[in-house]
């Protein structure tokens, strides 16, 4: 079960901020040793074309629509560097399966509000966050290090009007 896929959201800042990023990828491989393969390109290209978050199934579906003969495997494999350089946010919402979403360059905190009906998460600027995170930490004499916030919740829209768009997106 995945999640459902928004409206694309394709701007000029969308695709700058792509070629930037793949940069850093490629940099990143070659720091760590690693091939810069058409197969890792093609993964990364899917994963920053999703407008979405996208689980590792759905971004082997993708990566195969670009690169055919991008495996499983090297699905699995790509995921944890494109986690690891920060390009690539990995989210637990307690399944047996991670969420991802290609980062947008924001410096700003995000909190996850999951519709546990919907099978959608938003992220929602949380600038809060960041001073929340640090006040609690100092009290007991620490510094943050990671700051997560997940609100789960329930949809309105489809209690009321018995339809949401993305409850729509999903079954469909
Ligand atoms: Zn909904």
């Amino acid at each position: 079960m995945g999640v459902s896929i928004g409206k694309p959201r394709v701007t000029i800042t969308d695709t700058e901020n792509r070629e930037k990023s793949k940069e850093t990828f490629r940099d990143y491989l070659n720091r760590e040793g690693l091939r810069v393969t058409n197969q890792r390109l093609a993964i990364f290209d899917a994963a920053f074309r999703h407008p979405e978050h996208f689980t590792a199934e759905e971004l082997l579906d993708q990566a195969r629509a670009i690169d055919h003969s991008v495996s499983r495997a090297t699905v699995y494999r790509t995921l944890p560097i494109l986690t690891e350089s920060g390009l690539v946010k990995e989210i637990d919402i307690g399944r047996d399966y991670k969420f991802y979403l290609a980062s947008k360059g924001d410096k700003t905190e995000q909190a996850q509000v999951l519709c546990l009906d919907c099978d959608h998460i938003f992220e929602i600027d949380a600038p809060f966050m960041e001073w929340y995170a640090g006040s609690v930490s100092q009290k007991v004499g620490l510094e943050p290090e990671a700051i997560r916030l997940q609100v789960h919740s329930r949809c309105t829209r489809l209690r009321r009007n018995h339809q949401c768009e993305h409850y729509s997106a999903r079954q469909g």
